[in-house]
Order: C-alpha cells, then sequence, then structure tokens
C-alpha cells in the first residue's frame, strides 16, 4: 500500500514538474524527495534504517544507508487519512492512546506488517523519551538490535566530545549490521553538500522574513524537520536553491505567500499533519499567513569537512527541542522577532510534553513580548480526535483579537 502510495505520488509530481520546467516549483520537489524517500524506504531495494528524529542523516546517506525518522510514517499515514485504523491497532495491542499519535501510527502500523523491517535502527534520546520508547519497541517487533545516541543536554565541549564518541561507535555497529563501510571522502563530501544546502536555507529563511511574506501557510509547512532527511545529499541543495529561487522571484514581483497579507503568525511545533480547513480558514477570512514554524531555522554553524564528527554533535546537540525548555523559548522569542509576528497558534500536540508541557513557559514567555498566544487542543496525528468547529471558533476568536491590536512588533 506505502509504496504503491509514494510511487504514484512520485510520478505525478515528476510529470507536473516536468510540464513547467522553467518555474522553481520549490514545494513540488520538496514533496517529490519525500515520495522518493518513501519509495526507497519501501521498495524492498536499499539498505534501511529506523530512526530518532536527530540521527545524523548525512553521516548515513554517506555509508549508503536509506535512513529516515520513524514519526515521518506516522505523519505520512495522517496525510492520507488512513491513521485511525493504525491507531486503533495499537491501542488494541495495549499502547497507551494518551501517547503521542506519531508513535501510535507507527507501531500500529508495524502490528500490521506496514513498516518495512529495517538493517539497522538507531534510537535518540532526544527529542523525548516516547520516541525511544517507540524505538524500542519496534526492535522487539522486528527482532532487530538497536544503537542508541545518547543526546547530551548541555552544550559544553565535554558534551559535544561525547556525543562525536558515539557517531564513531554508530559506524561500527553499523557496519558489523550491513557490511557498510565509512568511506572518509564520501563523507567529507556529504558534509560539503549539508554546508551548501544550509547555506542556501539561511537565505529561504531570511526571505520568508521579508513583510509581507512569500510564505503561506502551505509553502514551508514541515520543511525544517524533513529537510534534515536530504542533508548530504544533491537533493537538499536543489530544492533549498528551488524556495531561495521562487521567493527571491516573488519578492521582487511584488508579490506575498498570502495576497494583502494583513496579519503574521508564528506556528509552534508540528502541522495538523492531515487535511483541516484551518489554514485556507486563516488565509481566506483574515489574510493571515503563517510566515514561520518554530522548527523552521538553521540553529547550527557550518561543520568542518575535516572534523564532521564534532560539528555533527554540535548541531544536535544545540536543537532548541534539547535540553532546558530555555533553550527552546529564547529561540521562539527570537523567531517572533526576526518575523515580526502578531501572534503565535500553538497545536498542544496530545501526548507531548514539548507540546503541551511547555504551554504555559512559551505563552508568558511570548506575552512579554506583547505576542499573544492561541493554544488548540488537538492531537496532529489522530483524525479521530480532531474537534474541527471547537478550534474554528477558538482560532476565529484569537484573530477578531489580533484584528483589534496593534502589533508590538511592527511599531
Ligand atoms: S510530537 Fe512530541 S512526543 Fe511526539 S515525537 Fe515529537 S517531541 Fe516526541
Amino acid at each position: 500500500m506505502m509504496l504503491q502510495y509514494f510511487e504514484r505520488l512520485a510520478s505525478r509530481l515528476d510529470g507536473k514538474i516536468k510540464m513547467d520546467p522553467d518555474k522553481p516549483n520549490a514545494r513540488r520537489k520538496f514533496a517529490l524527495e519525500i515520495a522518493k524517500l518513501g519509495t526507497r524506504l519501501y521498495s524492498g531495494e536499499h539498505r534501511v534504517a529506523w530512526c530518532g528524529v536527530p540521527a545524523p542523516f548525512d553521516m548515513l546517506s554517506a555509508m549508503n544507508i536509506t535512513s529516515c525518522f520513524v514519526e515521518f510514517v506516522g505523519a505520512m499515514l495522517a496525510s492520507t487519512g488512513t491513521v485511525a485504523t493504525f491507531m486503533e491497532e495499537s491501542e488494541h495491542g495495549g499502547f497507551g492512546a494518551d501517547t503521542c499519535g506519531y508513535h501510535r501510527a507507527v507501531i500500529g502500523a508495524a502490528m500490521k506488517g506496514l513498516m518495512p523491517v529495517p538493517d539497522v535502527m538507531v534510537a535518540t534520546t532526544s527529542p523525548c523519551t516516547g520516541g525511544l520508547a517507540a524505538m524500542e519497541n519496534l526492535a522487539r517487533m522486528f527482532d532487530k538490535e538497536m544503537f542508541v545516541l545518547d543526546v547530551p543536554h548541555s552544550d559544553t565541549p565535554a558534551s559535544v566530545q561525547y556525543l562525536a564518541n558515539q557517531y564513531k561507535d554508530m559506524f561500527r555497529f553499523i557496519s558489523s549490521r550491513t557490511g557498510e563501510t565509512l568511506d572518509e571522502d564520501k563523507l567529507r563530501e556529504a558534509i560539503v553538500k549539508s554546508n551548501r544546502a544550509r547555506e542556501l536555507m539561511v537565505e529561504v529563511f531570511r526571505l520568508a522574513q521579508n513583510v509581507p511574506s512569500p510564505a503561506n501557510g502551505q509553502s514551508l509547512a514541515n520543511f525544517g524537520i524533513v529537510m534534515a532527511l536530504f542533508l548530504g545529499t544533491d537533493a537538499a541543495i536543489e530544492i533549498a536553491q528551488a524556495y531561495k529561487d521562487e521567493f527571491e522571484e516573488m519578492i521582487q514581483n511584488g508579490e506575498s505567500g498570502v495576497p494583502e497579507e494583513q496579519v503574521r503568525l508564528l506556528w509552534l511545533q508540528n502541522r495538523i499533519q492531515f487535511k483541516n480547513p484551518l489554514i485556507r480558514m486563516l488565509e481566506q477570512e483574515y489574510k493571515a499567513a503563517v510566515v514561520i514554524d518554530e522548527l523552521n531555522d538553521i540553529t547550527w554553524d557550518p561543520i568542518d569537512p575535516a572534523d564532521p564528527f564534532t560539528g555533527i554533535a554540535k548541531r544536535t546537540i544545540t536543537i532548541p527541542f534539547n535540553g532546558e525548555v530555555n533553550r527552546r523559548l529564547n529561540h521562539v522569542r527570537h523567531l517572533a522577532t526576526v518575523y515580526k509576528v502578531d501572534g503565535t497558534v500553538n497545536p498542544c500536540h496530545w501526548g507531548c510534553r514539548q507540546g503541551t508541557g511547555a504551554r504555559g513557559l512559551l505563552q508568558a514567555g511570548l506575552k512579554e513580548l506583547g505576542i499573544p498566544v492561541v493554544n488548540l487542543e488537538v492531537d496532529c496525528v489522530d483524525t479521530r480526535n480532531f474537534a474541527e468547529g471547537q478550534l474554528k471558533t477558538r482560532l476565529e476568536a484569537f484573530m477578531e483579537m489580533l484584528r483589534t491590536k496593534p502589533s508590538p512588533q511592527r511599531a
């Protein structure tokens, strides 16, 4: 089912891009690469690693391993509208209904035999212990050993070294299970490509800050987190270049992502992964643009290709979702300021300590900047818990309040 879905999607997107070859086609190129990754994961023709969210995907691709974080599958099942059956499968199998929907979905998919058995598994202790627990359960189901990257919380030279050393152990683990070795030249080449994609993504995010923004509620949805999967490859460079070209062209032509943009919004953490009318309602009824997602930022320095382990360890440790909540709060406040947002939407994802647990601190921290937050009670993956009417009413009330309030960011 999943293989056919991804193959069909790739072929459709490829056809559309070919019909309009002179356009940057940024979102289509991004979606095409997602479809190609899905095809590789499900085809049975590639060595596959199921991983935690901040695994070093550029390093794994240098080893010829098709790798992906397991939450990707949960998001894909939600986007295809088929997730409920997998949720029920995991819940009937005894997995708690109050845990993160990404993990319930993927466990349900594995129980139904819809997750490819991986060659290796690389779990991470960040950004959540729920992810680690899901990986442990998957490892048991697949009867696979799992390598765990213990990501330290503090950004100190000793912590960076501690994680960098684990990457060396990880390679030995993967080599012993797959026979793939790490070619130092290939790794260097991958790091050069990651750095180039990083440079372009910095430009894309800088362009999105423009008032009015070339970004709309859909153009950069899930961009930052999924682009991590393509780092180290030409695809990441091509996608980032297409976005840069598209946004530059729009700004030059005086076009904005949401025509006559009136309200600028920051979206915290994850998007709602299944089809829903909320973004369209914000754009059409309030000319409100989601100009920035919390996960769409570059928070790491270029990596020295001669010393990749240290640079990648630092990149992993310094992601805002790792460590104390203050790191995340400072990052969110920075984004709200540079993107000149009027308000913030926080989908407090059911079962997630980052999504629901930090809501009070984030709300208070943004309030100090004069930026209101609307907290939505939502499960970003589970369609069964989507209270459309209630959510629309809350957003409508929030937008009416923003309309009457002068924006401190634009003053
Ligand atoms: S949404 Fe929260 S619980 Fe789920 S994978 Fe992300 S950080 Fe973990």
